[in-house]
């Protein structure tokens, strides 16, 4: 099969790899039909992160259409429409029982090599997917958009661990793809204010459409005032941070009231500075958000109805073989692209 290898960091090569072979009786052999480029497979390209070590293949949202099934799966065929979880779950640890899969303690990525494992990923004609992460794509929902349930799962996800009462004022920090699907998701759930910080221009305009009722500058003066203005002095019930770097997790800071919520789901920096006073006397609740945990269907619903469109953030399709051109396109942050689906 074709694949696209990253065979050194920043060398992404297309060519012929063995396709994968059914080796346990519980999973499936999928044809990806559908392959998109995560954020974290960008920053992982030039070592930085040491999570995409090469030689590997990378990518974990994906769509596609089972090819070929072991001997002990049971609900999918050969010819099912599918997608699947980004993280491979044991079904057995102790968080996996309790339903908290993100959470598991053998959890492995799609398209991830670390230290601890490698597990190739989707940007391949084919992948050998376990029948417990897969999901029947509903009607209505083609292989391109399907390809977009993982980043909206995350968003979902971030959402779901600190959920806006109605009428209460939120904020979303940062409006690249998963802060603009947070921003589109939070739009029916509260009647409140749904604010943007982002310092791009074209990405507050995107903001704007994606739900928001107002996108600042967080680097004007006056930011904090202008919220403070909105909020009648009180700011915001909850703020979730899509970056995960020292100033806009400071923003998201700023911007919450005393006692609420700053969800963070970004994590591009490792480590990062934190006014610990500010936190502390505010009484200021800060909550991780890991991945995806029991979100997929209801995002599918979603999507499926047209009641989450995730079109307007599909910025091109390209085929696999131009996977190099469009991860240095997205690396060099060229044409402020959002989301670019390759098609294996
Ligand atoms: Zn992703
Ligand atoms: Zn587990």
């Amino acid at each position: 099969m074709k694949a696209l290898v990253m065979t050194a960091y920043k060398n992404l090569e297309c060519m012929d790899v063995p396709t994968p072979k059914i080796t346990s009786p519980t999973e499936v052999l999928v044809r990806i039909k559908a392959a998109a480029i995560c954020g974290s497979d960008v920053h992982g390209f030039d070592g930085s992160t040491l999570r995409r070590q090469p030689p590997i293949i990378m990518g974990h949202e994906a769509s596609g259409v089972i090819e070929e099934v072991g001997s002990l799966v049971k609900n999918f065929t050969k010819g099912d429409r599918v997608t699947f979880d980004s993280t491979i779950w044991c079904g057995t640890c102790s968080f996996c029982q309790q339903g908290k899969v993100n959470l598991c303690n053998n959890r492995k990525v799609l398209g991830v090599s670390c230290d601890e494992y490698k597990q190739d990923g989707i940007f391949a004609e084919y992948a050998l997917i376990e029948e417990r992460i897969l999901y029947k794509l509903p009607q209505g929902l083609d292989f391109i958009q399907a390809a977009m349930a993982e980043p909206a799962g995350v968003a979902a996800h971030a959402i779901s661990l600190a959920p806006p009462l109605l009428g209460e004022d939120v904020a979303v920090v940062g409006a690249g793809l998963i802060g603009l699907l947070i921003l589109k998701l939070l739009r029916p759930v509260t009647s409140g204010l749904v604010i943007a910080l982002e310092t791009d221009e074209a990405r507050r305009a995107k903001a704007l459409t994606c739900g928001a009722d107002y996108a600042f500058d967080p680097r004007d003066t006056d930011v904090l005032e202008k919220i403070a203005e909105l909020t009648d002095k009180a700011m915001l019930d909850k703020v979730y941070e899509a970056v995960g770097a020292t100033s806009p997790i400071n923003t998201a800071i700023d911007v919450v009231k005393k006692g609420g919520t700053v969800v963070l789901v970004g994590n591009v920096s490792p480590k990062v500075e934190l006014p610990l006073q500010k936190i502390v006397t505010r009484q200021i609740r800060m909550q991780g958000s890991c991945a995806i945990s029991g979100e997929y269907p209801a995002v599918l619903k979603l999507m499926a109805s047209g009641k989450l469109v995730v079109d307007d953030l599909i910025s091109k399709t390209a085929p696999l073989s131009e996977g190099q051109f469009w991860f240095d396109k997205l690396y060099n942050r060229e044409d402020n692209l959002l989301k670019v689906v390759l098609l294996p």
